[in-house]
């Protein structure tokens, strides 16, 4: 249903209340503002957004104040996909709901916490954070009287899903339906997917060297960041290091999205989509960056990965990460009776549905739900003899 307060500037091509696939379950139009936003305003409302705040990018959330945490990345991202959409005449509200409920359903510490709960659920039909996050919207968040979740539009929900294997998707119904057939999620979603990247791989760069985990002289074997640093080099040659630093990686940034935008405008008029679901069709993502720029971003990913991602001192938060989550999954899992009510219920509810791979989902709700600082405080509650007193106990 149509609220009449799309943008007015919309291509063909964009998602609009037009041609919007609904929400599950019908509701009256809102009023003041169009379906997306009102996807926007639940998304900010809700309880896994708060969340954010409190759980790990890279760095563990009590590492440091100027780190990322998810919620600082998620409007980074956001701050990204609504200039690119909106140089495309796309959904901006659309591509701001998908780019802040991108991560909701991350487990605390990050991708350590991933694919340790992915571990412990291995038995129980896995982890994985994208589905997580869609269950989060679908059915995780009470707030309405009227239905479970948010009751997010097709298009939000459609975005939030960005991976999937073919063995899940079948359980997804329409939603599912694009990996099986091998299509694209609507523009707005893939603009979020790309956003997602410039933000990730340029904040880590400054909180790597922010951390003194990688340094300038490593990253000058990196071409885009060389160039950027040749630039500012030559035009600002006393710059203070922290200044330097800011001015590589804005232009860095500018780069990325500028190479995005045009690229993908180029690809627009050649594929000429009249509808959304015309670029939904294709084999390939329409949004994309030029050969050229792939090729720098993934050299980026790589040095990331290996000088990043894998040093020694990131290696150890991910250890310690790991075995608190596992260590909290298998003492929920040996004995319900120490978790809180709420979730025992909801553990209880789950297994009379699906049998013990319920209780597991129950606890993995629960776990994933944490924050990083939770999680600790958690386990030091369960496993620590010295806070035997009652009040420290109680979650
Ligand atoms: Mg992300």
């Amino acid at each position: 249903m149509q609220s009449g307060y799309d943008p007015g500037n919309l291509a063909p091509y964009a998602s609009s209340e037009r041609t919007s696939r609904g929400r599950i379950y019908a509701e009256p139009p809102p009023v003041h503002r169009n379906q997306y936003q009102r996807d926007r305003d639940r998304i900010i409302h809700s309880a896994a957004f708060r969340r954010l705040e409190y759980k790990t990018q890279v760095f563990v959330n009590h590492e440091g104040d100027l780190f990322r945490t998810r919620l600082t990345h998620s409007l980074e991202v956001s701050q990204i996909a609504r200039s690119i959409a909106r140089e495309l005449r796309l959904h901006e509200d659309l591509a701001e709901t998908i780019a802040l409920s991108h991560d909701l359903g991350h487990a605390p510490f990050g991708h350590a916490g991933q694919d340790a709960l992915n571990r412990c659920m291995k038995n129980f039909g896995g982890f994985e954070h994208n589905l997580q996050s869609l269950r989060v919207v679908d059915e995780l968040e009470e707030k309405y009287a009227e239905f479970p979740g948010l009751n997010l539009t097709f298009e939000a929900r459609e975005g939030i899903l960005k991976h999937c294997s073919p063995k899940d998707a079948l359980k997804l119904g329409e939603l599912g339906q694009r990996f099986v057939a091998k299509n694209q999620p609507c523009l707005e979603a893939q603009v979020c997917d790309l956003a997602d990247e410039i933000a990730y791989n340029n904040h880590d760069v400054d909180d790597g060297l922010r951390y003194g985990l990688i340094t300038m002289k490593q990253l000058l074997d990196v071409q885009i960041f060389r160039e950027q640093y040749e630039e500012v080099n030559s035009r600002y040659p006393n710059l203070s290091e922290r200044r330097q630093i800011h001015e590589i990686i804005r232009r860095m940034i500018n780069r990325m999205v500028v190479d995005l935008i045009e690229t993908s405008k180029d690809r627009i008029t050649k594929l000429n989509p009249k509808h959304p679901d015309d670029a939904r069709k294709q084999t390939d993502y329409t949004i994309c960056f030029s050969d050229e720029l792939r090729e720098q971003n993934l050299q980026l990913k790589k040095f990331l990965r290996v000088q990043l991602y894998k040093h020694y001192r990131v290696q150890r938060m991910t250890k310690k990460a790991e075995q608190v989550l596992t260590a909290l999954f298998e003492a929920f899992m040996n004995d319900h009776n120490i978790l809180p009510p709420e979730f025992r219920q909801h553990c209880d509810n789950l297994k009379q549905q699906l049998g013990d791979s319920g209780t597991a989902r129950g606890i993995a709700d629960y776990i994933a739900g944490m924050t990083d600082r939770f999680a600790i405080v958690e386990y030091e509650r369960i496993f620590n003899p010295r806070q035997l007193s009652f009040a420290n106990l109680i979650p």
